[in-house]
């Protein structure tokens, strides 16, 4: 296990797609347990193959239950319950927010580490970061959402809203 280099905005790996995962191998265990200690050292809640330079379709999001939810070759298959309008950020875009409207309940079909297909349905912060991190595997970014960065008072008055 080990921490690697997330990349930031304007690196190529960010803007490209991703090819799906054939091999759940060893080095895809080494990956994914990578991946959740880079997570884990970042303080993100969301981490894709992408921003750690590795060109394969697979992400992981922590639940608001502190699990780590392992997502290889995910897909969006309902996205349900209305949207949620509220700020968003990424280790890869460091410092800056912006707000990102999202589907409310997100089902999303992957398989896991081991090859085995699975669905997995969430709401609010995880729904987003589904949404957030599966986009990364196509070469996009949630500032593709955003009118603008928010100024520090908005991002206040954003988080204090949430509370
Ligand atoms: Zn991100």
């Amino acid at each position: 296990m080990a921490i690697r280099k997330i990349h930031e905005v304007g690196d190529p790996c960010l803007t490209k797609v991703c090819r799906p995962v054939t091999e759940f191998n060893d080095r895809l265990h080494e990956l994914l347990d990578d991946m959740a200690d880079t997570l884990e050292e970042a303080g993100g809640v969301g981490l894709a193959a992408p921003q750690v330079g590795i060109l394969r379709r697979v992400c992981i999001v922590e639940d608001e239950q502190g699990e780590i939810i392992e997502l290889i070759n995910p897909e969006i298959i309902v996205e349900t319950a209305g949207e949620q309008v509220g700020a968003e950020g990424c280790l890869s875009v460091p410092g800056k927010y912006g707000i990102v409207t999202r589907p409310m309940v997100v089902r999303v079909r992957a398989q896991d580490r081991y090859g085995t297909e699975f669905e997995v349905e969430d709401e609010e912060l995880t729904a987003r970061c589904f949404c957030h991190e599966i986009e990364h595997l196509d070469g996009h970014l949630f500032v593709e959402h955003i009118d603008h960065f928010l100024t520090d008072e908005e991002l206040k008055e954003y988080l204090e809203d949430e509370e």
